[in-house]
C-alpha cells in the first residue's frame, strides 16, 4: 500500500512537471515582429538598453498626472513635448515612439539626454479639446512681454498647474533646445536664437515647408525667446496626421526628430532606420505640402 502511495506520487509529480514544462515553453516561445528584422545601430561598448526614467512633474487642474520621461545622462539636452493643445494628439504618438526608438539606438544619446513630455495637457487630450479643464488655452499662458490676461490665457501667467510643470521641467533639464509638436498648419514654425536654423534643418527631413507664424501672446515659442534664450521649433503637422498611425507617423516624421535630437549633427538618416525613406521620393515629399 505503502509502495502504491509513493508510485503515485512520482507519477503525480511527473505529470506537473511535464505540464510546466509545457506552459514554459509556451511562455518563452519567440516571437518575430518585423521591427526585429532591423538591426539597431550601437556603437561598441554600449550595447546595453538605456534606461527611460518615468517623473511626474505635477497634476491637472483635474488631477491627472503630467508624466515624462528622461533618457541618456549627456551635456546636451533636448526637450520633446506634445499635446499642450490636447486635441492635437498625433504629436503625443511620436513623442512615445522616440522612446522606444533611443532604447534601439543609444548610440545617439553619447553626450545627450533627451525629455519627452509626450502629453502636456493631460484634461485636453482626456476631452479632446484645445484647452485644459479650466478652458484655458496652456500656450497662451507663459510670462512673455506680449501677454494677454484673460479667462481664455489665463488670469495670469502660470495660473496653470500645467504651465506651472513645463516650467518646472524647464527649470530642472535647463534644455538646449525644445521641439514642441502641434497640428494642423503644416508647417515648421521657429522662435529664440538660432531658431531658424534649426527649423530649416528640421523642414529638411520632415518635407514641411519652414514657415514664421509670429509670436502669439503667452506662448512657449514667446517665453523660450524671451525668458530662455533659447531655440525652440513649433512642429504643425499636417491636418490629417490625426488619421495616422504611430507607425505611419514615425515614418513620415521619424527622422525629423531624431535630426532635432543630434543637432546641428546632419547625420538623421544615418540614424533613422528606415532606410528605404528617400528624401525626395514622391511620397513623402507631397505629403502635408
Ligand atoms: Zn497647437
Amino acid at each position: 500500500m505503502f509502495k502504491h502511495l509513493i508510485k503515485q506520487f512520482y507519477l503525480s509529480a511527473a505529470c506537473i512537471s511535464l505540464f510546466i514544462a509545457g506552459c514554459h515553453s509556451d511562455r518563452i516561445a519567440p516571437k518575430i515582429t518585423p521591427e526585429d528584422t532591423v538591426r539597431p545601430l550601437r556603437f561598441p561598448g554600449e550595447e546595453s538598453i538605456p534606461e527611460s526614467r518615468y517623473h511626474i512633474a505635477g497634476f491637472s487642474v483635474e488631477n491627472r498626472p503630467i508624466e515624462y520621461f528622461d533618457i541618456g545622462d549627456g551635456e546636451d539636452v533636448t526637450l520633446i513635448l506634445a499635446a499642450i493643445h490636447g486635441n492635437e494628439q498625433a504629436g503625443m504618438l511620436i513623442a512615445r515612439r522616440i522612446i522606444q526608438y533611443l532604447q534601439e539606438h543609444p548610440g545617439i544619446l553619447k553626450n545627450r539626454k533627451v525629455v519627452i513630455l509626450p502629453g502636456a495637457n493631460p484634461d485636453g487630450i482626456a476631452g479632446n479639446t484645445r484647452c485644459n479643464a479650466r478652458g484655458v488655452d496652456l500656450n497662451r499662458n507663459f510670462f512673455t512681454e506680449n501677454r494677454v490676461n484673460n479667462d481664455l490665457f489665463g488670469t495670469e501667467a502660470f495660473s496653470e498647474p500645467e504651465t506651472r510643470a513645463i516650467e518646472q521641467i524647464l527649470r530642472e533639464y535647463v534644455p538646449d533646445r525644445i521641439i514642441s509638436i502641434h497640428e494642423p498648419l503644416a508647417c515648421v514654425d521657429y522662435d529664440g536664437p538660432g531658431g531658424e536654423e534649426l527649423a530649416a534643418h528640421i523642414a529638411d527631413y520632415c518635407g514641411l515647408p519652414l514657415r514664421k507664424l509670429g509670436a502669439r501672446p503667452g506662448s512657449l515659442g514667446s517665453y523660450a525667446e524671451e525668458s530662455l534664450n533659447i531655440p525652440i521649433v513649433t512642429l504643425e503637422l499636417p491636418e490629417d496626421a490625426g488619421e495616422l498611425d504611430s507607425e505611419r507617423l514615425w515614418f513620415f516624421y521619424g527622422s525629423s526628430i531624431i535630426a532635432s535630437v543630434i543637432y546641428p549633427d546632419g547625420s538623421g538618416y544615418y540614424f533613422f532606420q528606415k532606410e528605404k525613406i528617400e528624401t525626395d521620393g514622391p511620397e513623402k515629399k507631397g505629403y502635408g505640402k
